[in-house]
């Protein structure tokens, strides 16, 4: 294990498949890690439970002593704001302007603003991010233009340089698979195979090759699909 950056960095952490990879990918990066989550009043706040299990079994990996604290910060705002799938108990639909319904706006914007201010208070550097380009519902704030613009807005608003990391951003769900056994072996993928969240519904009665959910909402789709495309690739070799 080569030497970690000396930088402390903050992972947003919802408890689904994307940024629990991303908190491997920061705990092997950087020698201390903290984890924030948001309780906006989802629909699927099983991802809430997720995020301790998640830690829990990281803590078992092979980078002792990098993770630190957690942070639940309660954002009621963006439920009292409505109009989304992922708060109100609406069939997930497509919208007149192309998006779907689960789209909340300003979520991720917001999000990165209450994960940079809580950086300023406990002397972290980077923020790290699971939002991808590749396999995204169209969410503009995903965007990697998005998101390099609010780095250097937070950067100068907060006076502090502030780097935002996507490790995720060019790289599709089975690439995702892939990272994580890149990462931390057949263990962190199964962690993540059993413990992450996708599912919109947040349904978890039924355990499916890929994890659990539905099995029907967009995100489970995606979810099974990526798994399909990495297993069918990599199973055998690394069971
Ligand atoms: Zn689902």
């Amino acid at each position: 294990m080569s030497a970690p950056d000396r930088r402390r960095a903050l992972v947003l952490l919802s408890g689904g498949q994307d940024s629990a990879t991303c908190l491997a990918w920061a705990l092997a990066r950087y020698a201390h890690v903290e984890t924030i989550g948001f309780d906006y009043g989802q629909r699927h706040r099983a991802e809430l439970d997720c995020r301790q299990r998640l830690r829990a079994g990281l803590q078992a990996m092979p980078w002792p002593g990098r993770l630190g604290p957690d942070h639940l910060l309660t954002v009621d705002v963006l439920a009292q704001l409505g109009g989304s799938a992922m708060t109100e108990e609406v069939a997930i639909a497509m919208q007149q302007d192309g998006l779907p319904n689960t789209f909340v706006p300003g979520r991720n914007l917001l999000f990165f603003t209450l994960a940079a201010a809580l950086a300023y208070r406990r002397g972290l550097q980077v923020l790290v991010g699971g939002m991808s380009e590749t396999d995204y519902s169209g969410y503009p704030d995903c965007r990697d233009n998005t998101l390099k613009a609010l780095q250097v807005a937070l950067s100068l608003g907060l006076e502090r340089p502030l780097t935002l990391e996507t490790p995720l951003m060019w790289i599709d769900k089975a690439g995702t698979w892939a990272l994580a056994h890149q990462l931390g072996g057949g263990a962190l993928v199964e962690l993540i195979r059993r413990d992450s969240h996708t599912c919109y519904l947040g349904q978890r009665d039924r355990l499916h090759g890929w994890g659990y959910g539905c099995g029907s909402c967009p995100a489970c789709e995606l979810r099974a699909q990526g798994w399909t495309q990495w297993a069918e690739k990599n199973r055998p070799a690394c069971a």
